[in-house]
């Protein structure tokens, strides 16, 4: 015990010098935004190292007492009780801090980073600068589309539902495109609307994250990448396997919290029946069966950017798919907690789809909280050498006028992809933030998922794996109770 003690203290130490030597700095001369980022990490580690030490402190000494009362036979049932409940506050309080509740701060708590604080900063400039469309049909067509999240149980209500809806759905293989051709637009053909709309039976939900994801992703993938989100784990490797061989075990995992936890997709949010059902440009194929994607024939009028009603700047007010950049707006500039989550596929092609591209930098510049997740570090390691190179110019879209709208709103491609490049792998870039925690709170993060495992399994010990297609029609997204009453 005294052994565990002294380990903390020479950690503490550990972070102690490089904090005063960095402090020292800041005290004698100006110090960049990367260095006082430092400072403030280093900060945060060594307060919860002092609170390490005295937990432990604690833990020694209720356990050497409890061993002297042990020896010498004593019963003093009163005192031996105080030192058990001081052992499982202690207990207790390394818990809290092995768990990443005391996370470091965000806007508004005085303890954020100097990156947080600008990103903060350009958070506020962006909302209060907001204005509606003054166009009132527009603006009531982008709140609409806003208010098309799902909630994270029904999303897992649906990827189950795969099992009978696409009986030859295979995780390894059929991309978003593949389930949104084959399920989403057949299953809301009858209603002609967004299939948010039908799994959230008609009822708007403003979401709390917008997630940029690619539709040529493997679908499992999506899903893990938004399961990781509501679980607080940057990486979705592990929950992509439970995706595939124990759906029970990641549904006791999450609780009522989590599973409530909102997400707007547009591969479910967008009405695909005003735009893309009746057509497959691609000529896009199921991976199984060989197949093409079926068409789709419920007759709706399609809206794209020139389709009539046309606003003053010759933009088409019905269409929805020319709305994601006011839609993020509004959701940003009324709601601070409002995030976006990057669901990167295991390729990295996220970062060659314009669309996507334009949701980071939009997101970016209007100071919204950016939650990458990526399958694993190795997979970024990997990568890194072959995303150095990204240029907006050769990026792709399904329709090639999104592509060159996207373009021609970017007045200066050389500056636009120097920002990209800064904001994927600059001090404060994505990358940069996601190798950092991994490194810094990757321990915090392994406890977390520890305890998550821990909790799944004081409900039932898992006696058979079982993988999605076991589980046909047990629950159904208008039936809320169940999963909950899993959890
Ligand atoms: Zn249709």
């Amino acid at each position: 015990m005294s052994c565990r003690c002294f380990l903390f203290l020479v950690s503490l130490l550990i972070f102690l010098v490089p904090l005063r030597a960095l402090r020292g700095a800041r005290v004698s001369s100006s110090m960049s935004k990367e260095e006082e980022d430092h400072v403030a990490v280093l900060s945060d580690i060594t307060a919860k190292q002092t609170l390490a030490v005295f937990f432990h402190i604690l833990i020694s000494f209720a356990e050497v007492v409890s061993l002297i009362l042990c020896l010498t036979q004593r019963t003093f049932n009163g005192f031996t009780n105080t030192l058990i409940v001081t052992e499982c506050l202690a207990n207790a309080g390394l818990l809290v801090l092995c768990s990443g509740t005391l996370r470091r701060g965000s806007c508004g708590d005085g303890v954020a980073s100097a990156s947080e604080r600008e990103r903060c900063e350009r958070h506020r400039a962006s909302s209060e600068a907001y204005q509606p469309c003054e166009d009132a049909d527009w603006q009531q067509i982008v709140e609409d589309l806003a208010c098309r999240g799902i909630t994270l149980e029904c999303l897992l209500t649906f990827y189950k539902g795969l099992a009978e809806t696409m009986p030859h759905f295979d995780p390894h293989l059929h991309t978003t495109m593949d389930v949104v051709r084959e399920v989403v637009i057949p299953g809301s053909a009858a209603e002609r609307c967004g299939f948010a709309s039908k799994m959230m039976g008609g009822r708007p939900l403003r979401p709390k994250r917008m997630v940029t994801h690619n539709w040529s992703n493997l679908f499992r993938d999506l899903v893990a990448a938004i399961v990781a989100d509501a679980l607080q784990q940057s990486s979705f490797s592990l929950i992509a396997d439970l995706l595939d061989t124990d759906m029970s075990a990641l549904e006791q995992m999450l609780g009522p919290e989590a599973l409530a936890m909102s997400y707007w997709v547009c591969a479910f949010s967008v009405n695909q029946h005003f735009s893309i059902c009746n057509v497959n440009l691609e000529g896009s194929r199921d991976p199984v069966t060989g197949e093409s994607h079926p068409v789709c024939d419920c007759g709706s009028v399609k809206y794209f950017n020139d389709t009539p009603p046309l606003r003053n700047d010759g933009k088409g007010i019905r269409c929805e798919m020319n709305k994601f950049q006011d839609m993020i707006a509004f959701l940003s500039a009324t709601d601070a907690e409002f995030a976006q989550v990057i669901a990167v596929d295991r390729d990295f092609n996220l970062f060659n789809r314009a669309w996507c591209v334009a949701e980071l930098a939009e997101a970016s510049r209007m100071g919204m909280q950016q939650h990458m997740k990526l399958v694993s570090k190795e997979a970024l390691d990997e990568r890194r050498e072959r995303l150095d190179g990204l240029d907006v110019q050769h990026m792709k879209a399904a329709r090639p006028e999104d592509a060159q709208e996207i373009l021609s709103k970017i007045p200066d491609v050389t500056a636009f992809n120097a920002h990209l490049h800064d904001m994927l792998f600059g001090s404060q870039g994505l990358f940069f933030t996601w190798a950092k925690l991994d490194l810094i709170e990757q321990a915090a993060e392994i406890a977390r998922f520890a305890l998550l495992v821990a909790r799944c399994n004081s409900f039932e010990p898992v006696t058979q794996k079982r993988t999605h297609k076991d589980m046909i029609g047990e629950e159904s997204c208008g039936n809320a109770g169940k999963l909950n009453s899993v959890v």
